[in-house]
């Protein structure tokens, strides 16, 4: 049996609970982490910034083409 997995939450203070298995992984930054922290928000998961910069393209790019179809509507 491998030794119980710490929380990785990075930085400091160092979180001291242990990991939970499975829903403790986080499937952004695949680091293991404990009931408070395996949020993306409560680890400050370094995957988070790109996932919400990739959302936020995404949606951006939507509502360009929504935009340009009801201009080609109107016009
Ligand atoms: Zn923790
Ligand atoms: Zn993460």
């Amino acid at each position: 049996m491998p030794a119980k997995k710490r929380c990785q939450l990075p930085g400091e203070p160092r979180c001291n609970n242990a990991a939970l298995r499975i829903v403790g992984d986080c499937a952004h930054c695949h680091s293991s982490f404990c009931a408070t922290h395996r949020l993306p928000e409560y680890h400050a998961c370094l995957k988070l910034a790109e996932c919400r910069q990739e959302a936020f393209q995404r949606n951006k790019g939507r509502l360009e083409s929504e935009r340009t179809v009801a201009a080609k509507i109107v016009g």
